[in-house]
């Protein structure tokens, strides 16, 4: 992983190589955002800027014994922690797990939680980051750097970090042995505790830029771009949702089918026709099923997708289609559709899909979340 392996987020790769060219490197960061952002590429990259012996401007060399390391996950002085399941009642710890490790992530350095406890064969337990692995920490900060500048310990889900792991950590945090650098990746730091957070400087990764996502994804797939630009849409800035629609195939039709659905359900359950709104109101609830049954990942997409069609369409209702970027399907529908969408409905719309979003992310019962929006929405959408 270079820095220019990692899509787009050029305005954080600037501040890092800065901060390395002004020697003014933080000993403990944090990089928050969902996972598919990238914050883990990101630390990696920086890690082997950080160390390598002949680094240009703008990136590692790729040649110098650290960097050839680095390569395969496999340099001394970089460390990762990274969430593992309890076997029975054994403690364990990352080391345990680190040749999966190094396979997932030199496989897809975008990966996300979900895939890593497949890797792992998880099933339905939950990873953690357990007292012991502070105890490793500890002992593998105290011992000299091997052939590096700088040791790095990169600690991958930093929410997982249990209390007491947390709070043995802090001194460690706030005075690492020189020349130690702790990059925490995490993507809710409402789950970390303030004496974590405050010991950290924070780099927030936002979604990643359009024209970064849509290039990456036509250079990997060789897709048209219009299909790149659907995916780039329907996977709002998250690399890794767009990797797992190239890889489905599903993002042709998957969001813009179920929306539309969506919409003239709304319509037809109110009809005046009795047996029309009941077969309505049964598609309704089998929709509400088929969405609820998504995964959180996608809910949240699916529902980041809605709010950007809900916008297109206010701007083709207000007459500025100069401004709007939607795809030959969905200008087709949208030229008879935004009639519905205008100043008395389109904020409370939006603010009832943000609603849903914030409630699915803070880990709100799909279904009944759903429910509530889609039957929220048919009073909305007239
Ligand atoms: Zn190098």
């Amino acid at each position: 992983m270079f820095f220019r392996d990692v899509v787009g987020q050029e305005r954080i790769k600037a501040r890092l190589i800065h901060s390395v060219r002004d020697q003014r490197v933080p000993h403990a960061m944090l990089f928050l955002g969902p996972e598919g952002h990238g914050g883990l590429p990101l630390a990696i990259a920086f890690a082997r800027y950080l160390n390598c012996s002949n680094r240009t401007d703008s990136d590692a060399c790729g040649h110098c014994p650290s960097c050839l390391k680095i390569s395969k996950l496999v340099h001394p002085d970089l460390h990762f922690v990274f969430p593992v399941v309890k076997v029975g009642s054994k403690d364990v710890v990352s080391d345990m797990r680190l040749p999966a490790w190094r396979e997932a992530v030199l496989k897809n350095p975008y990966l996300t939680s979900e895939q890593w406890m497949e890797c792992i064969g998880a099933e339905n337990k939950q990873g953690g980051i357990f007292k012991e692995e502070s105890e490793k920490i500890i002992s593998k900060l105290l011992v000299k750097s091997f052939e590096s500048e700088y040791k790095v310990m990169i600690v991958w889900m930093a929410e997982k970090l249990n209390v007491p792991t947390a709070n043995k950590l802090l001194k460690i945090f706030e005075e690492p042995p020189e020349k130690t650098l702790f990059i925490l990746i995490a993507s809710a730091s409402e789950q970390m505790l303030p004496t974590i957070l405050s010991r950290m400087q924070i780099f927030l990764v936002p979604q990643i830029e359009e024209d970064a996502m849509r290039e990456e994804i036509i250079r990997r797939n060789n897709v048209s771009p219009e299909m790149a630009g659907r995916i780039v849409k329907m996977s709002a800035g998250d690399f890794s949702a767009a990797l797992a629609y190239l890889s489905e195939g599903s993002a042709d039709t998957e969001f813009y089918d179920y929306f539309v659905r969506w919409m003239r359900l709304c319509w037809s359950v109110r009809s005046v026709n009795k047996s029309r709104q009941m077969s309505s109101m049964l598609e309704l609830i089998r929709l509400i099923e088929k969405l609820s049954s998504l995964g959180r990942e996608r809910i949240k997409q699916f529902l980041s997708y809605s709010i950007g069609l809900i916008r297109e369409n206010l701007l083709l209702h207000c007459g500025k289609e100069e401004l709007v970027r939607l795809d030959s399907r969905e200008q087709e529908f949208s030229s008879k559709f935004s009639a519905y969408i205008h100043q008395d409905n389109v904020f409370q719309i939006i603010e009832e899909l943000s609603l849903a979003y914030e409630h699915i992310e803070s880990n709100g019962n799909e279904k009944i979340v759903m429910t509530d929006l889609v039957l929220r929405l048919i009073r909305l959408i007239k």
